[in-house]
């Protein structure tokens, strides 16, 4: 494609008919054809609203299989959790496609909550689930949220958050997904909650009651407090599917109590050594999760659980090199613009894994360990000329130490 010069004032943009002198910009296609920048900035709003871009119901809508086979592109491990999202997800949306049901049944929406230590691919999950769904998403943490007058943000917030993603367009963002991090931080903090007002527990799980269970919800187009006179969004949270996720620390405890049923868990032992924490959640009951402090009501509106397991030594080297966007591949497609070809021993992703597994902050702690282990090399490669071959071994991770560059051709300065 071709600028045009300011002289060329017979010509006309194609889609509004302006002629070159009353618009700034005219650029040339094929065949005679040109879009002046008015019309470009028109197009890049229309993209940007992203309609076309959100998944459209009327379309096949993918099968559990076909979904966990794209999450078992991106997220290493976790195969139950995988299995039973993709599951939820299916019929979430099996549900908003066909809202009068067979024969008048009505199926309920099912929420769901993830439960598994930090790092293990949670908010991950959440996220591909949106990409491959094609639908907004937006991520919040429980932390910062309030009840309506305290400080904090309001609940209503996240759903600004999931228009805002949506593109303003709020028909999208009500089939969205939200998840909803470090949920487990809002529970009760105590039995005895009505004499001084528990702001971060109770209160929060009731005012994220309503909108996980469905209302129509207002939200203050800026966000922040609502105002008397302020125009709101209204949006109905009916169809959008909340995923829940938190590390519950300490849940294992209560399952144990209540599995060998023993009140105080004494005598519990010997069955509890023997199963794996894989095992013991699988005894999980909603009554755990109460005892652990969430409301009941709360958690009836989050009738999957998930728990997802502890990454170990070999997950963590799959996810150092085998999704689809791996951290080695994304250093490798970086430094190849620099004429870098980067390579990593088997020894060295083992090292990797195993500063992780030492730090106990899951696969998240990688990218910080990669990026310390990189910054020097990113640093002087590109001043290099030429082909550069560069060879991560044990020992450069161990010392965090520039390994041997070997250039293919005479360094000129
Ligand atoms: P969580 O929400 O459970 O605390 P995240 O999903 O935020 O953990 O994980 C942090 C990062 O670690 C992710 O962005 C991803 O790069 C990596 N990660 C965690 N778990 C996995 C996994 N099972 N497979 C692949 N990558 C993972």
């Amino acid at each position: 494609m071709a600028k045009l010069r300011s002289k060329d004032s017979d010509r006309i943009c194609s889609f509004c008919g302006k002629s070159q002198d009353m618009t700034k910009r005219l650029i040339a296609g094929p065949s005679d054809l040109y879009i002046c920048g008015e019309c470009i900035e028109v197009c890049a709003k229309i993209l940007a609203e992203g309609d076309s871009d959100f998944f459209d119901f009327s379309a096949e809508i993918p099968r559990p299989k076909e979904i966990k086979e794209y999450l078992d592109q991106y997220i290493i491990g976790q195969d139950e959790a995988k299995k039973a999202l993709s599951v939820a997800v299916y019929n979430h949306y099996k549900r908003i496609a066909n809202p009068a049901g067979r024969n008048d049944v009505e199926i309920e929406k099912s929420n769901v909550l993830l439960i598994g230590p930090t790092g293990t691919g949670k908010t991950l999950l959440a996220k591909t689930l949106a990409k491959k769904l094609r639908v907004p998403f937006a991520l919040v943490d429980a932390t910062t949220l309030t009840e309506a007058g305290y400080v904090g943000e309001d609940v209503e917030n996240i759903l600004l958050k999931l228009i805002q993603n949506a593109g303003g367009n709020i028909e999208s963002a009500e089939r969205g997904i939200v998840y909803i991090d470090e949920i487990d931080k809002i529970g009760r903090k105590g039995e005895n909650v009505s004499i001084t007002r528990d702001v971060s527990g109770e209160g929060v799980q009731q005012a994220l009651l309503k909108i996980i269970e469905g209302t129509v919800a207002s939200v203050p187009p800026q966000g922040g407090r609502k105002h008397p006179n302020q125009e709101l969004l209204r949006i109905d949270t009916t169809n959008i599917l909340f995923i829940c996720g938190g590390a519950f620390v300490g849940l294992d405890k209560y399952i144990e109590n209540r599995v060998v049923e023993h009140p105080l868990g004494f005598g519990a032992d010997s069955f509890v050594k023997n199963i794996s924490a894989k095992e013991l959640f699988k005894h999980l009951h909603p009554d755990d999760l109460i005892r652990y402090g969430m409301i009941p009501e709360f958690i009836g509106r989050l009738p999957i659980s998930v728990c997802l397991e502890e990454l170990k030594h070999e997950d963590l080297k799959r996810i150092i090199t085998e999704p689809h966007n791996s951290i080695v591949k994304q250093y490798k497609a970086s430094l190849a613009y620099d004429d870098v070809e980067l390579d990593f021993t088997e020894e060295a992703i083992d090292s990797i894994a195993a500063t992780a597994i030492k730090q106990k902050t899951g696969a998240r702690g990688l990218r910080a360990i990669m990026e310390r282990l990189m910054t020097e090399i990113m640093f002087e490669l590109p001043s290099i000329p030429g082909k550069k071959r560069v060879e991560i071994t044990k020992e450069a991770v161990e010392k965090m130490a520039l390994p041997e560059i070997k250039t293919m051709e005479k360094k000129t300065a």
